[in-house]
């Protein structure tokens, strides 16, 4: 099954303070591993493009991209604080526009029938990303970005958005809690930050609240009863993962105890849905989290392993 790696250089220009846990060493590491483990001579490579502004406009707010540009450094090393752990360096923006366009290219991939499976190694994440507000390391909300353009310039009715990481994808769900044509499911350690809502108040947002300390025998049965099900009866034409791996047991960022086969058995979870529903193009999934550099990259390819099916 082909599966492609979206990524590009720049996502590693973009660096925030030093010792912050959101560095170039993440997509490193899920290289490092991909090529260590064999996995890489199974994969294609793309260079993600830049976004297009309207691509950018289809979940985000003009005045919000605007005021993004103007805060932006122009050279140097000084940074730009959005918040207390957010900040921009005069190349974050075009890291972002990196990240947001890998999410474009990889359901055009998918959708054109040329990859059944694609995963952009990119940062910054961008799930904690609101219509109107960076916040959580996050800029331009690159699975939404993503999703969007499979509805408006392919025409999809159905996207499913699966987000794994270990906070809630508020991001994801301010842009998507009016539009049912996205199914959105977002686990996550509660309480914790973002401290959204654990209760939904739409039948398209399901939100699964995990304990502190929950590992993946509980994760398969939440996962089997209250997602799977639930996904299958949406019909998507296309899944898309905010993949976040800061869930897993190595990283200090959350206390949820996630290991790489929970990683993998989730995915297969996902691949089983592409073949049973008709007209499902695949998959596309996204770098969310993860802090752990050896974790994540064990993790990454536990996912990327399951999604290209070897
Ligand atoms: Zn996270």
């Amino acid at each position: 099954m082909p599966t492609a790696i979206v990524s590009h250089v720049e996502c590693r220009q973009h660096s925030m303070h030093d010792h912050h846990p959101e560095d170039p060493r993440r997509t490193d590491a899920i290289s490092d591993q991909l090529i260590s483990s064999g996995l890489d001579l199974y994969l294609m490579y793309e260079d993600a493009p830049v976004v297009e502004r309207e691509q950018l406009l289809r979940v985000h707010d003009e005045a919000y991209l605007d005021s993004l540009d103007e805060m932006a450094p122009d050279e140097g090393q000084e940074l730009v604080e959005v918040d207390d752990d957010t900040a921009m360096n005069p190349y974050t923006l075009q890291a972002a526009r990196r990240a947001a366009g890998a999410a474009v290219h990889g359901v055009d991939l998918v959708v054109n029938g040329r990859m059944d499976a694609v995963f952009c190694n990119v940062r910054p994440p961008g799930h904690h990303a609101e219509r109107d507000k960076a916040m959580g390391f996050s800029f331009y909300n690159n699975v939404a970005v993503g999703a969007a353009h499979g509805i408006q310039a392919h025409g999809l009715q159905r996207v499913a958005i699966i987000d794994f990481d270990v906070h809630h994808g508020n991001g994801t769900e301010d842009i998507f809690r009016d539009d049912p044509r996205v199914l959105f499911c977002s686990l996550f350690q509660h309480p914790f930050f973002p401290h959204t809502d654990p209760q939904s108040d739409r039948d398209h947002i399901l939100k699964l609240p995990l304990e502190s300390g929950t590992g993946g025998a509980e994760l398969r049965l939440a996962v089997d009863c209250a997602w799977l099900p639930a996904i299958e009866r949406f019909q998507p034409q296309l899944i898309m993962v905010s993949a976040g791996f800061d869930a897993h047991r190595e990283d200090e960022m959350g206390h949820l105890r996630f290991v790489e086969r929970d990683y993998q058995w989730l995915t297969e979870q996902l691949t089983g849905i592409v073949d049973r529903v008709e007209g499902c193009h695949g998959i596309v999934s996204v770098l969310e989290g993860g802090y752990s550099p050896s974790a994540l990259g064990r993790s990454a390819v536990a996912h990327i392993r399951a999604l290209a099916r070897v």
